[in-house]
């Protein structure tokens, strides 16, 4: 043991990469850094919109760990808390603990088993469900979102509108619905959000059922049923798991899927952070939030360590995409500073999907050994800028 203080990041998606960077880039000789991450990776999930259509493979979403300087366990850990993390029965000791484990989904043994249903909402999943779902060539298509809250307010909409266009140019006699239990599409987001998504889907052909929160026990093969009794029948549905708390954050306080955080992500205990989708925060489920509350509860870490000042938080920034019929895209750009969060919306353009592709190859070049900063900025850190071609799967 080095006797320099121990910190411990829990998942390597945007919230713990973004943990790490800030740790490595502020005090790498220091601290010691562990990450643990289950398979030594990280799961780029946006990726489950293009797995699903059919555009890429999980594998093109994946990148392994390699970050100097960093301890990597491939592992999932058992319970956390300040003093430390349980992990393969054993106990790692830590001085502070950032845990980053997202949300967990509502495994398939305790979901319904219908032959015309797929679940799914990452890319794994999202490459079985194209390999089980029924393909359709007439009938009625659903995309419906099964809880609150779920990641990514727009990709649901999105992944409609992706589908809809799919059988559109495959000349077939497909009509796709899209079901949210919000009172409207981005409701929690606000602004223009939601008329962007409704006109996106109506311009798709995409029917939008609102307020549907299902009832899955009432539910049945080929029909989606509402608590307020509203039948959706479908012949082939893509359905967006309840989204749970992770079981090594069961300990923590709050009753739902989500851990009560202070501002930096403390909780309770001095020196535990729970940061990014598993967080309560009133935020969207946006990976630009992940990283940057991570980076803050990095600071925070380092400040109660007695290892450096905490600079005041920055903004916290998102990009979420909203795909549109005939293969444009759209930005909503969300920021959220003291005064509260604000969207700002890049209208559809052909000209959006480099940037897209450009978040996703500097994600993945994060946690594969680029640079330690501005994961997900529009600065360009590794190859070439936005602008060029990206020569993965988007
Ligand atoms: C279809 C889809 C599209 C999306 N599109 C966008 C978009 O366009 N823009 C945007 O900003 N956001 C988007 N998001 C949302 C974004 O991906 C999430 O908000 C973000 O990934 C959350 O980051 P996180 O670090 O909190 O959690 P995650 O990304 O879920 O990462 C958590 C990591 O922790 C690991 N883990 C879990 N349990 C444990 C454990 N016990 N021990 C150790 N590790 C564990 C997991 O394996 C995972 O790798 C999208 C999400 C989806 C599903």
């Amino acid at each position: 043991m080095s006797g320099r203080p121990r910190v411990i990041v829990v998942g390597a998606g945007p919230g713990g990469l973004g943990a790490l960077a800030r740790l490595r880039a502020r005090a790498a000789e220091q601290v010691e850094l562990t990450v643990i991450a289950p398979g030594a990776r990280a799961v780029f999930l946006g990726g489950t919109l293009d797995v699903m259509l059919g555009r890429g493979e999980p594998e093109d979403f994946c990148a392994s760990l390699r970050l100097d300087g960093v301890e990597v366990i491939d592992a999932a850990a058992e319970t956390v808390g300040a003093a430390g993390v349980r992990v393969g029965g054993d106990w790692l000791a830590a001085d502070a603990v950032i845990a980053a484990p997202g949300l967990c989904l509502r495994p398939a043994d305790r979901l319904p088993a219908w032959s015309r249903a797929v679940w799914a909402w990452d890319p794994f999943g999202a490459a079985a469900a194209r390999a089980a779902l029924p393909e359709l060539r007439a009938g009625r298509m659903l995309v419906a979102v099964c809880g609150m809250p779920y990641r990514c307010p727009p990709a649901p909409f999105a992944l409609a509108v992706g589908l809809s266009d799919a059988h559109y140019d495959a000349h077939h006699q497909t009509r796709v619905s899209a079901a949210t239990p919000e009172p409207m599409p981005l409701a929690g987001v606000g602004g223009e959000a939601p008329a962007l998504v409704m006109d996106a889907a109506g311009a798709a052909g995409v029917t939008l059922e609102r307020a549907f929160v299902p009832d899955l026990e009432a539910s049945r093969d080929g029909v989606l049923v509402s608590v307020d009794g509203r039948e959706l029948a479908y012949d082939g549905a893509f359905l967006i798991p309840p989204h749970d708390r992770p079981a090594c954050l069961a300990g923590l306080p709050g009753d739902g899927p989500l851990v009560p955080v202070g501002p930096r992500g403390q909780v309770g205990e001095e020196l535990l952070y729970v940061v990014g989708d598993a967080a309560a925060t009133g935020l969207p489920r946006a990976a630009g939030i992940a990283r940057g509350s991570g980076e803050a509860a990095a600071d925070g870490a380092l400040a109660a360590l007695g290892l450096a000042d905490a600079p005041a938080p920055v903004p916290l920034e998102a990009s979420c995409y909203m795909f549109h019929h005939g293969g444009a895209l759209s930005r909503l750009r969300v920021t959220v500073s003291p005064d509260g969060p604000a969207v700002a919306i890049d209208p559809p353009s052909r000209d959006l999907a480099p940037a897209r592709a450009g978040e996703i190859r500097r994600f993945l070049a994060s946690a594969a050994g680029g640079p330690t900063g501005g994961m997900f900025s529009e600065r360009p850190l590794v190859g070439p800028g936005d602008g060029d071609p990206h020569p993965g799967p988007t």
